[in-house]
């Protein structure tokens, strides 16, 4: 059973990246029949902002994972750091170091200009029979914890193997600042045992951190959980993801109208595979999914995949749902007739919901102007006469056209006696209805917009001449 977390600092809002590794951890915890938790790591308040909090959790409600414990909010757990604070000063674990900013800085010029890397020298550890500077009186000590001086720090990662990290690595770095407030990997380890967290999976660039974590968990006696640093996600040139290749707001993809299974979708193929399979059920990741077969290099972001999966997630979800979904761009198809023929029709070619309501539009709303091109290329001397004709063949069958098929009936016949080609009758049609030549099957769009409106929309076109 994992207890696992994730931990998103509300500096801004939640990115694809964070969104993959809490899917990881999320999965993880209920494949084993654990739990998954929420943790916000809001000690910096000069970063954090209330709205990143909203958004982060937002976001989480949108895709639907959500936190089986209360959301714990670090900003209000300085005093349990505290306790673990005072414990360790107790029990010789850490202790106050007063030496002063120009201290600090001299003692990293040197080390710098010695080519060695920067680190704590140990001036305030106290050790057996060492005797202590003199305390002095205008400084607000920093606490310290006692790293080992020798010897290795050492753990299995989940994905990355066996890691060693020679102790003076990490120095004695610094758990609670002169304010008091506690620092970050301090923060991480107190919070990671109490909150009975067995597996820690986050971003290898949280790789560096880790050692020093595990000092404190070695200083407290808590045991160690087990860590999964997962690669990062790059772009398709195999750099650092940036805004424009998808670094953004996850709810910045609902927006662009794709729906959170085909994100999460996406996002667990970023770094997992199950032979060839591209296609997960939440089910089926829940059954499959195993943080130790994550990729041990970075994967790489693909939007025309992303897009291959969101127009499979609309063409198979309900027509209820997509009603849904079109709401939230303000799109309502309740109480239309043909409600369902139109969605039917429709989701077969759209990408993104935003897409799909294009599509719905380019149907349903009256053509406000015809493409030229179409236009010019189609719209002949006999094509008036034609379409005229086609309209009077429509009215004279009224009573038995409802759906595609039965249009397709007496179409074809149609074309056929006439000696006409297919685009000779389709695109003027497509045209006078949609104003445009790209749309979907003249008889399917005929059947949507029932025979008046169609008759009257050719007829429109007719007069105006197609807006020649
Ligand atoms: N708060 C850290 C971040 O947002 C994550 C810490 C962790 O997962 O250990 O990157």
């Amino acid at each position: 059973m994992a207890i696992t977390r994730f931990a998103p600092s509300p500096t801004g809002y939640l990115h694809i990246g964070g969104l993959r590794t809490a899917l990881y951890s999320y999965l993880w915890a209920k494949k084993t029949n654990g739990e998954f938790k929420l943790r916000i790591e809001d000690t910096d308040m000069a970063r954090n902002s209330e709205d990143a909090v909203k958004a982060i959790l937002e976001a989480f409600e949108w895709v639907g994972m959500p936190s089986d414990c209360a959301i714990e909010y670090q900003s209000k757990r300085i005093d349990i750091y505290k306790v673990y604070i005072d414990k360790l000063l107790e029990n010789g674990n850490a202790y106050k170091c007063y030496m002063s900013k120009e201290e600090l800085q001299a003692l990293r010029d040197k080390q710098e200009a010695n080519k060695e890397t920067p680190r704590y020298n140990g001036t305030w550890r106290p050790e057996r029979d060492k005797v202590l500077p003199e305390i002095p009186a205008d400084i607000e000590p920093v606490i310290r914890i006692k790293a080992p001086i020798s010897g290795t720090i050492e753990f299995a990662d989940g994905v990355k193997g066996a890691m060693k990290f020679d102790a003076n690595q990490v120095d004695d770095f610094v758990i609670a600042r002169g304010s008091g407030i506690p620092t970050y990997n301090f923060v991480v380890a107190i919070d990671d045992h109490l909150m009975g967290i067995t597996d820690v999976i986050r971003g290898d660039d949280h790789l560096s951190n880790t050692p020093k974590q595990i000092v404190v968990y070695n200083a407290l006696g808590f045991d160690v959980p087990k860590f999964y640093h997962i690669p990062m996600i790059n772009n398709p040139q195999g750099k650092k993801l940036s805004k424009r290749d998808g670094a953004m707001d996850v709810m910045e993809y609902k927006r662009l109208g794709y729906l959170p299974e085909a994100l999460l979708n996406f996002l667990v193929r970023l770094g997992w595979s199950n032979g060839d399979q591209e296609i997960f059920s939440i089910e089926e990741m829940l059954e499959l999914f195993d943080p130790n077969n994550i990729n041990k290099s970075a994967s790489a972001y693909n939007s025309e995949k992303l897009n291959w999966l969101n127009s499979h997630y609309i063409k198979n979800v309900s027509n209820e749902r997509l009603s849904k979904e079109l709401e939230f761009f303000d799109f309502h198809l309740v109480g239309h007739d043909k409600k369902e023929m139109i969605l039917d029709l429709c989701k077969e070619r759209a990408n993104t919901i935003v897409e799909l309501k294009e599509s719905i539009e380019a149907i349903l709303n009256l053509p406000t102007e015809y493409e030229t091109a179409g236009v010019n290329k189609f719209i002949k001397e006999n094509t008036m006469g034609m379409l005229k004709q086609y309209c009077e063949l429509l009215r004279v069958n009224e009573k038995d056209l409802h759906i595609a098929p039965d249009i397709e009936a007496v179409t074809k016949p149609f074309i056929s006696e006439n000696g006409l080609k297919f685009p000779e009758l389709f695109q003027p049609i497509r045209i006078s209805l949609t104003g445009a030549t790209q749309a979907p099957s003249v008889y399917d769009i005929i059947a949507i917009l029932g025979l008046e409106e169609t008759i009257k929309r050719i007829d429109t076109a007719i007069e105006i001449n197609f807006g020649r």
